[in-house]
């Protein structure tokens, strides 16, 4: 049993990884000051003795007294409605949030996974995308206050490993999905299903050929939790799926799979929309054994049944 923190464990991928932390009988230690995450996300743990959680900015130091082993370095927005919307936040919590986690990490002499992002590879020109491509990014764009702030974590978690050799890793996360994405979130999967089960027009940004990749959560904790107790250090690794679709053939299998009689909108393309984006994983599978083993139907099946009951948030602003 180890003690395990994790920032941003009310949001969506920190609080599936806190489940399944509980579930290997880890002591855990919540830190998020509920900017995107829902306290609502750990409300079935809340009496649980294993898990204790602190409201705390990570942008201002803190010191824990229990002796950490571990830190899941998670906390951020993601979502681009919400970090173009809070642009500075997004800044400041990956770069001086990721300090204090470093530093942490360094005091307690944990290991530190810090959750990085496909977006560091901006727009990509190369296809797919492998851990050694440089990226394309707009530094001045609307997503540039993520973009830079996970590139700029990446840049210190690496400083810290060569000038102080903290224990570290970095995860590139790959367009995730699943139960607990917020209903107004505004991302793609969320959006689409939800205006499919009201039978409310489907958005489409563009003309629906930019593609995804779509990973199903439990595949992604997997690869994250074999990450995170793998002895990789100093490297970064992709975790997403490597199954590439356009955005309208979501739109399509979402419309189809709840009998929806939704008619279709297309908006403008927002500034910097990645074109295409998919993850070569071939490290992660070489060094981790790890691919994703959820087909899109199944994962998307038991993400419309969450929002199918929990059909009244869709109607509240709950950020
Ligand atoms: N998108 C869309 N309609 C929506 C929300 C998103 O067409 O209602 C598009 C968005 O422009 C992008 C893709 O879906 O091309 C994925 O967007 P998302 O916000 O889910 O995540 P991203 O991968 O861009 O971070």
């Amino acid at each position: 049993m180890s003690t395990i923190l994790i920032t941003g464990g009310s949001g969506f991928i920190g609080s599936h990884l806190i489940d399944h932390l509980i579930r290997d009988n880890h002591q855990i230690i919540s830190l998020d000051n509920h900017i995107t995450g829902r306290p609502s996300n750990l409300d079935h743990l809340k009496d649980n003795p294993n898990l204790k959680t602190i409201h705390h900015d990570i942008t201002e130091p803190i010191d824990i007294e229990e002796k950490i082993d571990y830190i899941f370095h998670m906390a951020s927005p993601a979502s681009p409605i919400d970090y173009i919307q809070i642009p500075k936040e997004t800044l400041l919590t990956g770069s001086i949030g990721t300090k204090n986690m470093l530093d942490l990490a360094q005091k307690h002499s944990a290991r530190l996974l810090l959750a990085s992002t496909s977006e560091i590879y901006g727009d990509p020109l190369e296809h797919p995308q492998k851990e050694t491509y440089f990226g394309n990014v707009n530094t001045t764009g609307p997503r540039s206050c993520y973009d830079e702030a996970k590139r700029f974590a990446e840049a210190l978690t690496m400083a810290y490993h060569r000038t102080h050799n903290t224990n570290v890793v970095i995860a590139r996360i790959f367009n995730t999905y699943g139960p607990r994405m917020r209903p107004n979130d505004g991302r793609v999967v969320p959006n689409f299903i939800i205006q499919s089960l009201k039978n409310e027009s489907i958005t489409i940004n563009g003309d629906g050929t930019q593609t995804r990749s779509f990973c199903y959560i439990d595949d992604q904790i997997d690869g994250l939790t074999k990450l995170m107790f793998s002895n990789i250090q100093g490297e970064a690794v992709n975790l997403g799926n490597p199954e590439e679709t356009t955005i309208s053939a979501v739109s399509e299998k979402i419309k189809t799979m709840t009998n929806s009689t939704s008619t279709t909108t297309y908006n403008d393309m927002p500034e910097n929309d990645p074109i295409r984006r998919l993850p070569d994983i071939t490290k992660a599978k070489n060094l981790l054994d790890w691919k994703p083993k959820t087909d899109i139907e199944t994962g998307l099946s038991a993400t419309i049944e969450h929002f199918k009951n929990n059909m009244q948030q869709t109607e509240t602003t709950d950020q």
